[in-house]
């Protein structure tokens, strides 16, 4: 673990500087990518603790360090994906499990759960994590994780992570948060009593759309063993040269958040006086239902914001009608990205389900970006404009 303590030295300083030591060897002040699958060994049982590279790689170990460092807990492991960092918490699993999980959880999660999990004999609660007493009341003998996202993908909405840690500890079970929305600068989820926080690297971590990766941070030692024998024993690790991209990106992890944020509160502002827009949802505007919560479990807004249209008409021409933002999938990367949920990310989520979430055919995503402010909001404008 390393020795640059959140007691001592604040978040930023802890992002450039944590698990990224000048490397002992050349001075070098960039941790070196080692792009190697194996070491050499100088005798039978001799080496320098690294042998095998799914095993062992600096440039990984230098990421996790960084990461466990800024997630606070004991220990972090990197995967080849998102999806493959939650398929890795979840083999701490046996079958006959129970987990309640989020109603509103990434699509690609809820997939897991639904497709690939439950034939391994894993059983599911999806449930309004939003509703405390509804997740009290799923609670079973079985129950071994409770499962959740916070801020939601794409209504924006929030869950108690104390209020569910103290749920989870109460049943004996242990509480994972997936704060890809958030990021740590944002949100800081084992602080708050969750045991396991992962994250898709994908996003705001790796922060420029130039990468797939992802990563599990570990509270206590004892998970993070078993952890440690998933990883290594179902393989699902990253080259090194996404781990040296995100020690790359995290250096620079505060100064994006704070403009992102910046960004998407003068957008979600604009957004809620316009005529055009019906509801704007981002955390960090008072008018939000959790607002309260936001400000008291959250230390930045994030750059995420949802707006009801109204029609598919008019979301496929403000889509088409912005210029600064590109409609793609994905999000949390310097250029701002806007995108239709029913027909891109939430296309799988049957349509009775989606409208009960409020996912409608008028629902557009934006994922601000760090461009000027300024242009941004012209760019919005210009589109809404054209809309009526
Ligand atoms: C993208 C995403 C994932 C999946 O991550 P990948 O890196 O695409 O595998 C999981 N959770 C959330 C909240 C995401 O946005």
């Amino acid at each position: 673990m390393s020795h640059y303590d959140h007691h001592q030295f604040g978040f930023s300083t802890r992002a450039i500087h944590a698990g990224q030591e000048p490397d002992p060897l050349t001075g070098a002040v960039t941790v070196p990518l080692y792009q190697t699958s194996t070491y050499a060994q100088e005798a039978i049982g001799v080496h320098k603790g690294f042998e095998y590279a799914r095993t062992q790689n600096p440039t990984r170990f230098a990421w996790e360090a960084s990461m466990a460092n800024l997630e606070q807990g004991c220990a972090g492991f990197a995967f080849g994906s998102g999806m493959a960092a939650i398929d890795a918490v979840m083999r701490l699993l046996s079958s006959g499990d129970h987990v309640i999980c989020a109603e509103d959880m990434y699509g690609g999660t809820f997939r897991l759960f639904d497709k690939v999990l439950k034939r391994f004999g894993v059983e599911f609660s999806v449930v309004d994590m939003t509703n405390l007493d509804d997740v009290k009341s799923a609670i079973r003998p079985s129950t071994t994780f409770i499962y959740t996202e916070s801020p939601t993908n794409p209504m924006m909405k929030l869950t108690d992570i104390a209020a569910l840690a103290s749920i989870a500890h109460e049943a004996n079970a242990l509480l994972i948060v997936d704060n890809t929305f958030a990021s740590p600068y944002a949100q800081k989820p084992l602080a708050l009593g969750a045991d396991i926080v992962l994250h898709s690297a994908t996003k705001y971590l790796g922060g420029h759309s130039d990468l797939v990766s992802g990563i599990v941070v570990a509270k206590e030692p004892e998970i993070a063993e078993q952890l440690r024998f998933i990883q290594n024993a179902a393989g699902a690790v990253p080259g090194p040269m996404e781990c040296w991209l995100c020690l790359r990106s995290i250096k620079t992890l505060s100064i994006r958040m704070k403009q992102h944020a910046e960004n998407a509160m003068a957008i979600a502002e604009y957004c809620e006086q316009h005529p055009a827009i019906s509801a704007t949802h981002y955390p960090g505007l008072p008018t939000h239902p959790q607002y309260a919560l936001a400000k008291q479990q959250m230390t930045g807004f994030g750059g995420m914001i949802s707006i009801e249209l109204g029609s598919l008409e008019q979301a496929k021409k403000f889509t088409t009608s912005v210029k600064l933002f590109t409609l793609a999938e994905s999000l949390g990367g310097v250029e701002s990205l806007v995108c239709h949920p029913v027909s891109m990310t939430h296309g799988s989520i049957p349509k009775e389900q989606r409208e009960k979430l409020g996912i409608t055919d008028g629902l557009v995503r934006l994922s601000c970006g760090i461009e000027d402010k300024e242009d941004l909001l012209a760019d919005i404008a210009q589109a809404l404009d054209a809309l009526s």
